[in-house]
């Protein structure tokens, strides 16, 4: 169905609504009921036991880690986490799953009732509810193609069975594609925090099903939801609900109805396509687990599982924002992976003064990284020459423009900052007599400049300060500089 015969205008006058269900791979050492390894990229079919593979007779055993990962994620997310909760088996056939049911939870899901607050329109912050947080386990890998047979065969892969997972879902607050984005961005950031997921889409740790339906502005009832699967990036979901929307928004135009359905995004063509309507939908006849006891928490060790959270990256954005003089997108940039931002601060803290830290990281360091295309761990400049170069900055050791021309060699050559400052060892003039001199040209060169600032404009002395950086080679002693053009100019 073509997506370009609808109006921007008639688009406006239908609401999207929107739900994600996100799927995590916890990062546990072993698997959620069984001792085999959870790792990712094994020779297939290698980490399986009679527990995973569902023989007869093998019976589950509750990974402790997993369920201390998941109630991790579900307190990050400001969910309240149950004293008891019941495994339930949602049983279906598929051939990568050799049980024939999965251990999940059903009506006494692991934690309910949290919420994720995103940024919205104009500067404002929109709270998206977390429906619910449960465990399951995960299922088997179908292998469909890159054997030479490949044409004819599929093959099997059960390294995946049992791996521990949390499933997310969320309340249908969702409004755009954008707020989706935004939700799942922040989603990601919170569990990379927590600890518990390495959320590596590429690699299937985090998967998520978008549910979307349209309704006419101001009408109350929700439509019809389809389901979208099969997207394996963030902003393959966006797109995927942009083109959903519209195709919603187009059916019901031309009179159609949207009917429930599952649908699959192909990211090659930028479409979905009709995979399962809600007639042929599965009924998973949950029943609780028999071979497992319900999962009690007692208050006290769910506050344990609490305060082994790390400082969340909102909290610490606000925080950092106060502490280092950051705007938001700086605090944004320094908090982007919690590894990053422990590292800043770590080394902030031996510094004279820890914003300049912040500040050079962010502006002359960040700056020069940027413009090279270079993530941060690419940088030749360590977190300790950052510190370095703000303590000679700090004490009038060097100029600013002497650590810019510093910095310049460290990227040219790939060194660190230590060694091309103790190579270079850049002159500075502390002879006030000769910065003196310097001055008094400057103001001899520039006298309309001295009248505004006689006028009032004291913003002026870093005009001349800088005109005297330049005829130095910024060389000029920057203390002695500042104090001795004010002195000129205000004698
Ligand atoms: P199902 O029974 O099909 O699994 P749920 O009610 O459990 O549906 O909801 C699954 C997801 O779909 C949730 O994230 C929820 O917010 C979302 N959702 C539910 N109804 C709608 C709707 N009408 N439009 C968009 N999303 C919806
Ligand atoms: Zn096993
Ligand atoms: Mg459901």
């Amino acid at each position: 169905m073509p997506v370009a015969a609808i109006s921007p205008e008639v688009i406006t006058r239908y609401e999207p609504v929107i739900g994600l269900e996100v799927h995590v791979q916890l990062l546990t050492e072993t698997k959620v009921f069984c001792s085999c390894a959870n790792r990712f990229g094994a020779e297939p079919n290698t980490n399986v036991c009679p527990v995973c593979l569902g023989l007869p007779g093998a019976l589950p055993v509750t990974n402790r880690k997993a369920v201390e990962f998941a109630a991790m994620a579900a307190l990050a997310l400001n969910c309240q986490v149950r004293e008891r909760s019941i495994f339930a088996r949602k049983n279906y056939f598929y051939p990568d799953l050799p049980k024939g049911y999965q251990i999940s939870q059903f009506d006494k899901p692991l934690a309910e009732n949290g919420w994720i607050d995103v940024p919205a329109a104009g500067g404002a912050i929109k709270r998206i509810g977390i429906t619910r947080l449960h465990m399951e386990e995960d299922a088997g890998k179908s292998l469909h193609e890159g054997f030479s047979d490949s044409a004819t065969r599929s093959y099997l892969d059960l390294n995946r069975c049992g791996t521990p997972l949390a499933e997310i879902v969320s309340e249908p607050d969702i409004r755009t594609p954008d707020e989706a984005f935004e939700y799942l961005t922040r989603l990601k950031e919170i569990l990379l925090y927590a600890g518990v997921s390495d959320c590596n889409m590429e690699e299937g740790s985090l998967r998520c099903d978008a549910n979307v339906s349209i309704r006419p502005r101001g009408q109350k009832n929700f439509g019809s939801k389809v389901e979208v699967k099969n997207v394996n990036s963030f902003k393959f979901i966006r797109a995927a609900l942009e083109y959903e929307i519209e195709r919603q928004i187009e059916v019901v135009e031309s009179g159609g109805r949207i009917v429930q359905e599952t649908r699959l995004w192909n990211a090659n063509e930028g479409r979905t396509y009709s995979m399962r309507s809600k007639e042929q939908a599965h009924d998973y006849r949950y029943f609780p687990e028999p071979d497992l006891p319900p999962l009690v928490l007692s208050p006290g060790l769910i506050e344990e599982f609490r305060k082994k959270l790390p400082e969340l990256p909102e909290a610490r954005r606000a925080r950092m924002i106060a502490q280092y003089d950051l705007s938001l997108q700086d605090a944004h940039t320094l908090t982007a992976s919690r590894l990053f931002a422990d590292r800043f601060e770590a080394a902030a803290k031996t510094a004279r003064n820890p914003r300049r830290v912040a500040n050079l990281l962010l502006s002359e360091v960040g700056g020069r990284l940027k413009a090279l295309g270079l993530e941060p761990e690419q940088s030749p400049v360590s977190m300790a020459g950052i510190v370095q170069a703000a303590d000679l900055l700090d004490q009038d050791k060097i100029s600013s423009r002497q650590l810019k021309q510093l910095l310049d060699v460290c990227f040219e050559k790939g060194e660190d900052f230590a060694l091309v400052y103790e190579r270079e060892k850049p002159q500075q003039i502390t002879d006030a007599a000769a910065i003196e001199k310097l001055v008094d040209e400057a103001i001899a060169a520039n006298p309309k400049q001295v009248e505004q600032y006689r006028a009032g404009k004291k913003t002026m002395a870093g005009f001349f300060v800088g005109q005297v950086m330049r005829t130095s080679k910024g060389q000029a002693n920057p203390a002695l500089l500042n104090e001795l053009v004010t002195k000129k100019l205000e004698g």
